[in-house]
């Protein structure tokens, strides 16, 4: 898939509005994981809270795995779905512990990123999103995760083509140049939040205006070629 002559126009546009970020570690792989799933339909904050008090419970990963599912539900219960995150959390940690024999994620630098995507996502609760998250953020991987913000500004910019957003996975990460994955990904969902509100964006004060098809200002987008 061909990268349209937009978008790194648009990502070094955002850059100077928001910065360049640079990449750090989050969390290492596997908590990584677990924040994830934790942070489903709750928000950043809550899922912090949620993973520091399933530390405490239970200090080492492998004892999560082998926890009974009532026991992890109830030192997350403040991230909201504790029962079915619970669920998700200890069967995807106990199938990699039985299938890899550790939780250190090392096999996942052996493999491509599709190939890493396809086998976290066999655990149920594991979309791509989430495994989209443990690759881009634990691991420096090229991997976009395509969350609410960022599939908004993304459909608006008119990358999509129409696409949901388990599309979007695909044809974002197709498009964006490796190296820019992570700062457009930071990038989109700064905007997201600051300016490309969903139900009122403020395409008056958006620094990607001019090249937005969808802007509400009434000035004709510019179209590049390419
Ligand atoms: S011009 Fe408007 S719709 Fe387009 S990215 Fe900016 S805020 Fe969003």
């Amino acid at each position: 898939m061909m990268t349209p002559a937009r978008l790194p126009v648009i990502i070094r546009m955002l850059e100077r509005k928001y910065g360049r970020p640079k990449w750090e570690r989050r969390y290492e792989p596997v908590a990584e994981l677990v924040f994830t799933i934790l942070s489903q339909n709750t928000t950043d904050i809550n899922a912090e809270r949620a993973l520091e008090s399933l530390r405490k419970a239970y200090p080492v990963w492998e004892a999560v795995a082998a926890a009974p599912p009532g026991g992890i539900a109830a030192a997350i219960r403040g991230g909201g779905l504790a029962d079915a995150k619970a669920g998700y959390i200890k069967e995807s940690l106990k199938g990699i512990l039985t299938e890899q024999g550790n939780l250190s994620f090392d096999f996942l630098r052996e493999m491509s990123d599709a190939q890493a995507i396809d086998y976290l996502t066999k655990f149920k609760g594991v979309g791509i999103k989430t495994a989209s998250c443990v690759l881009l953020f634990a691991l420096g991987r090229p991997a976009m995760p395509v969350d609410t913000h960022v599939f908004r500004v993304a459909r608006r910019l008119d990358f999509l083509g129409g696409g949901g957003r388990g599309a979007a996975h695909r044809i974002l990460g197709a498009i964006t140049p490796p190296e820019d994955v992570y700062s457009f990904h930071v990038n989109l969902v700064r905007h997201g939040r600051q300016v490309c509100k969903a139900r009122t964006p403020l395409c008056d004060e958006c620094v990607v205006e001019p090249l937005c098809p969808s802007s509400r200002s009434g000035v004709p987008c510019i179209r590049l070629k390419g």
